[in-house]
This record gives C-alpha cells, structure tokens and sequence, in this order.
C-alpha cells in the first residue's frame, strides 16, 4: 500500500521522545519554549506559539483577530473545512471567494469583490504548498482595515519573493498532522509578528489565563495568584510532543528537498501521459510541497481514483469544495458559487509524495497512471 502521504520518523526523533518521557515535565516544560524558539527560525523570525492541532491553531488565530459574531471573513473553498468552520463558530458570516484556476489559491480580485466594512479576516491557504498571493491580499485587505490570515498547515519552510511562509501574513497558522511537512503527531502553531495579537493567541490558547502582574486587574493575592479576564481554551501542546517537532526540524530542510525532486522527477515522467495537467508554480515562489496535485479530464478521476485505490495506491482528493457540506449548505450556501474552485474539484486527485517515497514507488504510481489512462 502507498499513501498519498506519510510521516517520516527516524531514530533522532525516537530519542528525543523517550528522553523527554524520562524529565520531568510532560508538558509545558522547556521542550515547549525551544520548539517555539526553533519553530521562529523557519517563519523569518515571526514568533510562534504552539497548539494542539492545525484546526485549534485556527480557532486560536480567529479569536486572536477577535471574530465575533456579525464580523465577516472572506476565505477560499479549495481548503479543508477548518480554515472557514473555526470563524463559523466564533459567529462569523464566511464569504467564500473563487481560487485562481490553475493554482487553486485564493484569487485576490475575487476576494476583493466580497469585501466590506465588516470583512475583519481574508483567510487564504497556500494551497499543497505554493503560497498565495500575498502582497496583493494585503492590498485587498488594507482597503477595508482586514487582517490577512495565511492557512499555512501545507507550506512551512517554503518561501514567497524571498519571505518565509509565517511572515506573509498577520496571522499563519501551521498544522504538524502526519501527513504534513513535519509532524508532532497531532500539533500545529500561530505565528504572529504583532505582540498584540501573539498576546491574545496565548492567552485564548491557555484558558485565557494571565500571570503578568502588570497586566492585573485586582491586586496581586500571593504567589498562587493569577486572572481571566477574556475566556480561552486548553490548545496546549506537550512536551513531549514538542520534542519531536524540534527533532523533525532539524531535517525540515531535507524534507523539503527531497519533496522538490519529487515533484520535479513527477513533472518529467507525467509530461507525456495523455488525460492530465500537471501543477504549476509561480516564479517567485519556493515551496515546501505537501501535495502534488494532478487534475485528471475528460470526467475520469473517480475512475482513476478507483482503479489507483484497487492497485494499492492510496491517491486522495483535495478538497471537497467548503461550502458543498451539509454544515454549510443548511447556512444556504449554494452550489456553483465558485465554478473554478468546483471544476478543480471535479479534476483533481493527490498522488502519492513523501521523503520516504522512493523513485520505485513513484514510477509504479506513473506506470499505473499510464495504463489506465493510456
Ligand atoms: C490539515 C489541515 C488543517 C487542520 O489541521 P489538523 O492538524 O488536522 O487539525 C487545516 N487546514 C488545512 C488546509 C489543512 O490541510
């Protein structure tokens, strides 16, 4: 069986794991502030605080931008149903704009067309990797006083004009799922460069907890002392998970690496197979590539998914247009709303990309494609 993806867990990470197990903190001990510390170093300098998951880092961003109910975020449909669910559940109205039709990032002209006085949040996702166009995001936003938040669970240690993933945005969350660029088994992060909204990412994260005493409201009661002034949730990410991101960082370059020649050596071999187009790539971008994204024609990915799934290739399909669950269509979202974020839908299929992955692998998933679609 191949997946379309799959962590890599080497022995370094293995070792760093037991070895926390064996100190004395479990979690939020000091193997929390050194995966923030290393995590920073990968985001341009932007700090990061770290979280239970993806999903919560977008839950915790959300409230971070302060998203209450009447505010509105424009976002992409091309995403999994957390980057729009997590402003959903704060009480905001999502405004769901096309994605550009060969990228299947968020489109800023269609951004721009839905944005208002109430837009608080334009939430783009760097879709498999390759980053969104964010320069012209922040034009967009700019006009009407928005904060850009970057969904970025697919793009650490890529780049953009020169600039780190986690410092394009306001606000850039990351996700450490399995399958993604590094992982910490379930995890994630929110960077943010303004101390403001890296204040109230923390706070949110730690059930709003505050032990600065210069930030008390009441008099300091003794050394047990501490306030909720604004209410928060538990996101906290352990120790001992923190242990093994900072060990899968040291090698996020090699990933990284390994990753491009991957999609490099799939863009040679696909080049000639009938039935497909091929992911693009800005010039300005250097991504760090989660996915590799082929769109299939002539209406044959569910045939091709089928017959990859019963040959033992585990191709997966990103993603179900957001507004297409049931969750949304209740709110009234309607289908057709975003034909190019529908017809990528319709067309698109994950092939199997990993570190691990070997080029055996690969030619036997290309192989596969060519007989079916040969
Ligand atoms: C994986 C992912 C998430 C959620 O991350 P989890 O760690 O699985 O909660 C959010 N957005 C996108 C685009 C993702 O791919």
């Amino acid at each position: 069986m191949l997946p379309y993806g799959r962590q890599t867990i080497e022995d370094v990470d293995i070792e760093a794991v037991t070895a926390t197990l064996r100190s004395d903190w479990l979690t939020t001990g000091p193997q929390v502030d050194a995966f923030e510390r290393d995590l920073a170093e990968w985001t341009g300098g932007v700090p990061v605080t770290v979280v239970s998951n993806g999903t919560a880092a977008l839950h915790v961003a959300y409230a971070a931008a302060g998203i209450k109910p009447g505010d509105e975020v424009v976002t992409t449909p091309m995403t999994f149903v957390a980057t729009a669910s997590c402003a959903t559940i704060l009480g905001a109205k999502i405004l769901f704009a096309d994605v550009e039709e060969d990228t299947a990032n968020l489109d800023p002209a269609a951004a721009a067309a839905l944005t208002t006085e109430r837009t608080k949040v334009i939430a783009a996702v760097d879709y498999a990797g390759h980053p969104a166009e964010y320069d012209e995001l922040r034009k967009v936003a700019d006009e009407v006083g928005a904060l850009v938040l970057a969904d970025a669970a697919h793009a650490i240690g890529g780049t953009y004009k020169g600039r780190f993933v986690g410092s394009l945005a306001d606000l850039t969350t990351f996700s450490f799922f399995p399958t993604k660029n590094l992982t910490t088994a379930e995890g994630g992060g929110v960077a943010a460069a303004d101390p403001e909204l890296m204040k109230r990412a923390r706070r949110f994260k730690g059930i709003g907890m505050i032990r600065e005493e210069a930030e008390y409201a009441n008099p300091n009661d003794g050394g047990w002392y501490y306030e909720v002034q604004e209410f928060g949730v538990n996101y906290r990410l352990p120790d001992v998970l923190c242990a093994l991101g900072r060990a899968q960082l040291t090698r996020l370059g090699a990933f990284k690496a390994r990753r491009t020649a991957l999609r490099a050596r799939y863009n040679e071999l696909l080049a000639d197979v009938p039935g497909l187009r091929l992911p693009v790539e800005r010039d300005w971008v250097d991504p760090a590539y989660h996915l590799y994204p082929v769109r299939v024609l002539d209406g044959r990915r569910r045939e091709v998914y089928d017959k990859l799934r019963a040959a033992g290739i585990l191709v997966q399909v990103n993603y179900i247009p957001v507004y297409w669950h049931p969750a949304y269509a209740e709110l009234g979202y309607q289908r057709g709303m975003c034909p190019n974020a529908e017809k990528f839908y319709a067309e698109e299929l994950s092939l199997p990309l990993f570190p691990t992955l070997t080029e055996n692998d690969q030619d036997r998933v290309v192989e596969a494609l060519r007989t079916i679609l040969g």
